[in-house]
């Protein structure tokens, strides 16, 4: 079938990348040791840490989320070190396998794939490590197989309500730049996140933004390390290079996409992402499905996962929607494969381009037979007119 008109993107990430990155990005590749890349080098270094909240170092890698990941472990954590994790879905579940294959020992917390990493079990477990012997708490932000956001700002304070030294390292990989996220304060060790999802760019960036402790925590760590080391690295950052040849267009690109978040405001950032959020859920309410999430306090801004009624295959209704409409909802993954759809409503993302999303689902719904009721996207729109959105003052939660 021709399609006509742009592709509906609406998988959590990667997002619709803005016409002015994509325009930032359509440079002649510089030399990467000359003085324009170091100027380049030194505005995105310095804009990072803006995006992230943080007075420290933000380490860039040509890398995805994944290798963001590895380079937090190998950089601050020793083949043996016991660390906590919490099972949120199905990446807090490939972050485990990862750090079990650097022969680290994972305290899992188990859970339902429908709720968030509780601060109370947390704590409970750094309460019984009388002997400390738990180095690193691991969570995922915003787990994006679930639609689930976990509290951070609450576990933080879990951890020191258990006066327990272990450091905090949390995946932001589909939170950052879209949901509120406070590196410094909110006392985060390491923050991992990539280019791909809030920060509208194309995959191919990762992050890690390091506090004090982390840093010092690496330095002592005798783990053999080289692309990941955070030392040398951040060593050549100080003139805006780098060991290794860096991504250069797209740090174009990222310079340009932090632009665009600083004009806009992150506040303002945060706001959108909640408010079409909420048109989303008051639609699945009206289409009289189930939102995967079972926490209110816990729903992700920027992705819903919608439960299929039983009997129906989510797979084959994603595949109606893209037949139909040209537009990709994201699968569910592993073990809700078949069993949920995601709708992804984050990052260059306006009202118009979601209630055309909400509408692809809503008539592919009827033409895959999906026992539903009609209008979702009414309830959709009077969320957007701003009768029922939230401010982003009830959410907001005290950052002291
Ligand atoms: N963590 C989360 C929460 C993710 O959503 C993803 C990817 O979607 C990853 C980790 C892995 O990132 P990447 O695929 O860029 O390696």
């Amino acid at each position: 079938m021709v399609h006509t008109g742009k592709h509906f993107l609406q998988i959590p990430g990667p997002t619709n990348v803005p016409d002015r990155v994509l325009r930032a990005m359509d440079m002649p590749t510089i030399d990467h040791r000359g003085p324009e890349f170091a100027q380049l080098g030194l505005d995105v270094l310095e804009g990072c840490k803006a995006v992230f909240r943080t007075k420290n170092p933000v380490v860039i890698y040509p890398s995805s989320g994944t290798g963001a990941w590895e380079a937090a472990i190998v950089n601050t954590l020793s083949p043996g070190d016991k660390v906590l994790m919490a099972e949120t879905g199905h990446f807090a579940t490939l972050w485990k396998g990862l750090a079990e294959k650097f022969k680290l020992e994972v305290d899992f917390l188990p859970g339902d794939w429908r709720r968030g990493a509780q601060p109370a079990e947390i704590e409970a477990r750094l309460v019984a490590d009388r002997e400390h012997r738990i180095k690193a708490v691991m969570v995922v932000h915003n787990e994006t197989s679930t639609g689930v956001t976990s509290r951070i700002h609450e576990i933080r304070k879990a951890i020191d309500r258990a006066k327990h030294p272990a450091l905090l390292l949390v995946d932001t990989i589909s939170s950052l730049a879209s949901i509120e996220y406070e590196h410094d304060a909110w006392g985060v060790d390491v923050t991992v996140s990539c280019s791909q999802k809030g920060l509208m760019l194309p995959p191919g960036l990762g992050f890690n933004a390091v506090s004090e402790k982390a840093l010092l925590a690496a330095k002592a760590n005798q783990t053999s390390r080289s692309y990941w080391d955070w030392h040398e690295i951040l060593q050549q950052n100080k003139n805006g290079s780098w060991p290794y040849t860096p991504a250069t267009n797209l740090l174009y690109g990222l310079k340009e996409a932090i632009d665009m978040l600083m004009e806009e405001g992150l506040d303002n950032v945060f706001a959108r992402h909640l408010k079409l959020a909420a048109a989303t859920r008051a639609a699945v309410r009206a289409w009289n499905l189930e939102i995967l999430c079972q926490d209110p306090e816990e729903y992700s801004p920027i992705l819903t996962a919608v439960v299929m009624p039983a009997g129906h295959d989510a797979d084959y209704f994603r595949e109606v929607v893209l037949k139909n409409y040209d537009m990709s909802l994201g699968a569910g993954l592993s073990k809700v494969k078949g069993k949920v759809f995601r709708i992804g409503h984050l990052g260059h993302f306006n009202e118009l381009m979601l209630m055309g999303t909400l509408s692809g689902v809503e008539m592919a719904l009827d033409l895959a037979s999906v026992p539903h009721r009609a209008g979702g996207v009414l309830a959709a729109m009077e969320v957007l007119k701003g009768k029922d959105a939230i401010p982003l003052s009830a959410r907001r939660s005290a950052v002291a």
